[in-house]
């Protein structure tokens, strides 16, 4: 179908995620045709450098004939098995054990689902199900972190702290609750490491007490906040937050939706800490984009409290059909066996100083305020005076700006609203691939630069 024809019919009936729907309209739909390694093909021809794998989740890169290979076989074996009724296939089982082996040693369990948002709904229902079960039915407040995301389910919608997923959308509900984001370039405390956690800690247990520590369910983070707007965290920080939790008789929930798979370096950034989490929720990744899942898991005593609160008789109430989606559990196989035995994670780890060192040699653009990273998970963040770290003008709509500029310059970033660009490299990057990313982003930046009221708006 010619691409004007697609366009039409995206205008007139495709309702897409997280735009402004008027805009869409006007601007109309770039359809993405092909995708090879790191890059990507539009209809028009163009071919793009993906700087951020899709939506922060092809981590092999695009084109791995192993991963279509084991897609077809199981299609062709068994494209659908229910996890109902006391039925498995061999995927998801395989799938489950695997999970376990390779995160933190507290988690022994795993429920699947089909992607992020309905992770971490699943696990809103079942810590709601396990402290019912214990016979603490009080605790049902969640706490969460200011800039957090953890999708738009109708419950997470409001533990997620970005205030576009709030408006006009009824949420945070009245037991949702956040303390401020420990982000190191914007921190009322400074940017010292210890004075930022401590700060957190401070909220938390601050919360937690005028809440009432009995009525509080769960404590939900990132290990990197990511949509928010990839805020890095000192390290010790995801530490910190266990260990108050713990003390404070609370939940603590990972939500490694982005983190997880070697975007950080480690399979789970839980890991660079050894922290132990009582849930953790994951997605994208785990099956690197090439078909939808997620997945919460959860410890034994989570688990064990859920189940016996069940009793003989009645079933636990929560499922979705395609829970455990043979299909997807046996490309997440593939997938991880890609990030091992494929070296991906260690080509990961290796091209890290690399993407570090382009980021970091941006600081001296004019544009540039900050430069930041975990393993390949970055950003820059944009500001009018580098001083003051004044931000520009929302009017001068600079993110959208750069996201144009990119795209002709044959680069796919995330330009968020408030002028911070997130990077998230597929960890099959090169370091050819690495050069050609920052050519083409210094190009960008410079042919923002040359518009004249964004240079009129740097004060410097
Ligand atoms: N949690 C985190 C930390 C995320 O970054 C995301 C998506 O970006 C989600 C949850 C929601 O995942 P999904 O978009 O697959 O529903």
């Amino acid at each position: 179908m010619k691409t004007d024809s697609l366009v039409t019919l995206d205008r007139n009936h495709l309702i897409h995620p997280v735009v402004n729907y008027r805009a869409h309209e006007q601007r109309g739909v770039a359809v993405l045709e092909s995708g090879q390694g790191a890059y990507l093909r539009d209809s028009n021809g163009n071919e793009l450098l993906d700087a951020f794998s899709g939506l922060w989740c092809v981590n092999t890169g695009y084109g791995h004939e192993s991963i279509v290979r084991a897609a077809e076989e199981q299609m062709r074996k068994l494209p659908y098995a229910t996890g109902y009724f006391h039925f498995g296939s061999e995927p998801a089982i395989k799938l489950a054990a695997k999970l376990v082996e390779l995160a933190p040693a507290s988690l022994q369990r795993v429920y699947f689902g089909l992607g992020g948002s309905d992770a971490v709904d699943s696990a809103i229902r079942f810590i709601v199900n396990f402290w019912n079960a214990l016979g603490k039915s009080e605790k049902k407040h969640f706490i969460t972190v200011e800039r957090g995301y953890h999708g738009s389910s109708s419950q997470g919608s409001g533990l997620t702290a970005l205030p576009v997923f709030h408006r006009n959308f009824d949420v945070p509900l009245p037991n949702q609750h956040r303390i401020p984001s420990p982000y190191p370039y914007r921190n009322p405390v400074g940017s010292d490491p210890a004075a930022i956690i401590d700060a957190s800690v401070a909220a938390l247990r601050n919360k937690v007490q005028e809440l009432g520590s009995d009525r509080v369910a769960a404590f939900f983070c990132e290990p990197v906040q990511g949509s928010g707007g990839v805020i890095v965290p000192p390290k010790g920080w995801l530490k910190a937050m266990q260990d108050c939790c713990r003390e404070l008789g609370i939940l603590f929930v990972v939500d490694e939706v982005i983190t997880g798979f070697g975007r950080t370096g480690p399979m789970f950034a839980c890991e660079a800490e050894g922290v132990t989490p009582d849930l953790m929720t994951v997605a994208k990744g785990l099956t690197a984009g090439y078909a939808p899942m997620g997945a919460v898991l959860m410890s034994e005593a989570v688990y064990q409290g859920i189940a016996e609160g069940g009793g003989a008789e009645f079933p636990i109430g929560h499922g979705q059909t395609y829970s455990g989606h043979p299909v997807s559990a046996a490309v997440a196989l593939e997938v991880l066996r890609l990030y091992e035995e494929g070296g991906l994670l260690q080509n990961g780890i290796d091209q890290t100083p690399r993407f570090e060192e382009g980021l970091r040699s941006l600081l001296k653009h004019p544009l540039v305020g900050d430069a930041r990273n975990r393993g390949l998970l970055g950003a820059l963040e944009l500001v009018a005076d580098k001083e003051a770290k004044t931000r520009f003008d929302p009017a001068l709509k600079l993110a959208d700006r750069i996201f144009e500029t990119a795209y002709r310059n044959g680069i796919i970033l995330r330009a968020f609203g408030d002028n911070i660009l997130a990077f998230a490299p597929a960890l099959c990057y090169t370091g050819q691939d690495f050069d050609r990313l920052f050519e083409r982003l210094e190009r960008t930046l410079n042919a923002v630069l040359e518009q004249p009221d964004v240079r009129r708006a740097l004060r410097y």
